[in-house]
């Protein structure tokens, strides 16, 4: 399976060696790209428009911040920078690194976006050794010089929020720690799907994947949320990191994926991927009905509440004395739905008896498979990185699915299921 490319994030003063070390990765490692940002700052020198920077007006800026363009942008210096977000985007989704040189404020926000995103905090050994690569470079004027100087002790003060600190006193030492942590994230399992080499030991359920090329998969994921005023509700603990890697699964394998998600953390899947957002049993269930319609599969990966209060107050209860609140259960979405397609569920159990309740349910609801685990033993299930379980399928047979990240799970649950379409 192929991996996803790495965001590099190298951030730091001006003067520190952001763009050397950037430019040092892009060379080394064909797969990295160097982000070309948009600035509201005139071109210097030898600079040229679209290579080192997209040079624009500040209204054009603006414009762009408006349409939310931007992966980030901050005022740096007084000018504005800023990534394009959707660049960005489909740069890493089609398999390549991204480099990015950009101002902390910028890293911190890239973070919050991107998770995953590998932050680098690059320094010379003190505040003077970085006036002379500043004033050495020759590119600014004293003034600005000692303006990017004093701004450098507030940047300082944010590089606890990074992953990685590089010093950058001789630049052959920072260059071979710049490739180390690239190399390094390289072989994080997080950051990749199955590894080539691990592949071919699982040769079957690998070409179960091929069965999904092309196959229109709706994936509907994320807890509901029921309202008891306009501003309280009732949820439950589901984060949507399954939903989005049954997601990534299938989008690993070829299939034109949709998703129909409730509010979640892990709601954001790549670009291609339409994206429905729903907030209660009842909007799932409609956006279900539209959107099924036409898709081959449908991965019902939501955990969908049972109950919702009987009358939703309007505005906000008053705090005082305690009182009752009437549930009603919520409409079964799969019975109610009565999908065309093929369904994996998913149960979530409790117990003993899981595996039997999981198939008394599946049966229920007409699914062609139920992928089962445990709530009480932990590392599986709602709020949990790693998951493990059984898939269990109509005809009465089944496979273990075994522990890891939650995006194995879902490759592994995913051509278990191609190889039986
Ligand atoms: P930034 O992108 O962070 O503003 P640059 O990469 O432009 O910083 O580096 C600032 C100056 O310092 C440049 O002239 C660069 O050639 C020089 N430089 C970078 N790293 C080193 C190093 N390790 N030793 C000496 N000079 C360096
Ligand atoms: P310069 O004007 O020297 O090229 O860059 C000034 C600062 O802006 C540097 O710290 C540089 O890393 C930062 N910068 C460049 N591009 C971007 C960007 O797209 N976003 C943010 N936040 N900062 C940027």
């Amino acid at each position: 399976m192929s991996s996803r490319g790495l965001l590099v994030v190298i951030a730091g003063p001006s003067g520190a060696g952001k763009t050397t070390l950037a430019r040092h990765l892009v060379e080394t490692f064909p797969e990295a790209v160097f982000s070309v940002s948009c600035t509201t700052r005139p071109a210097r020198g030898s600079e040229r428009d679209g290579v080192d920077y997209r040079f624009i007006s500040n209204d054009e800026f603006s414009g762009l911040v408006a349409s939310n363009h931007f992966l980030e942008w901050a005022e740096v210096h007084g000018n504005r920078y800023g990534t394009s977000g959707e660049w960005v985007r489909n740069t890493l989704a089609a398999g390549g690194s991204v480099v990015l040189d950009i101002d902390v404020k910028g890293a911190l926000q890239v973070k919050r976006a991107v998770p995953a995103a590998v932050l680098v905090f690059v320094l010379p050994p003190d505040p003077a050794e970085l006036g002379r690569r500043l004033s050495g470079r020759g590119t600014d004027s004293n003034d600005t010089v000692s303006k990017r100087l004093s701004a450098a002790a507030g940047e300082v003060a944010l590089l606890g929020a990074f992953d990685y600190f590089m010093a950058n006193d001789s630049l052959a030492s920072s260059s071979v720690g710049i490739e180390s942590v690239y190399r390094a994230e390289r072989m994080r399992l997080a950051s990749q799907s199955w590894p080539s080499e691990a592949v071919s030991y699982h040769t079957g359920v690998f070409s179960g994947l091929s069965a999904w090329k092309g196959k229109r998969v709706l994936v509907c994921s994320g807890p509901t949320r029921e309202g008891m005023d306009d501003v309280r509700f009732i949820s439950n603990r589901s984060s949507g990191l399954m939903g989005l890697s049954m997601v990534n699964a299938f989008l690993d394998a070829g299939a034109l994926v949709t998703m129909i998600s409730g509010p979640c953390r892990h709601d954001t899947p790549p670009g291609s991927v339409p994206l429905i957002r729903v907030e209660t049993a009842a909007e799932m269930l409609a956006a279900l009905r539209e959107a099924v319609a036409g898709a081959d599969f449908l991965v019902m990966a939501a955990a969908v509440g049972d109950y919702r209060p009987k009358v939703v107050m309007p505005g906000k209860l008053r705090r005082g004395d305690g009182f009752l609140l009437e549930l009603e259960p919520t409409p079964d979405l799969l019975v109610s739905l009565d999908a065309p397609c093929p369904v994996l569920s998913f149960s979530l159990e409790y117990g003993p008896d899981c595996r039997e309740r999981a198939l008394e349910k599946m049966l229920k609801k007409g699914s062609f498979a139920v992928f089962v685990n445990r709530g009480d033993i932990p590392g599986q299930g709602m709020e949990s990185e790693t998951n493990l379980g059984e898939l269990i399928f109509a005809d009465g047979s089944s496979a273990e699915v075994p522990g890891g990240s939650k995006r194995f799970v879902a490759l592994a649950i995913a051509g278990l299921l191609g190889e039986r379409l």
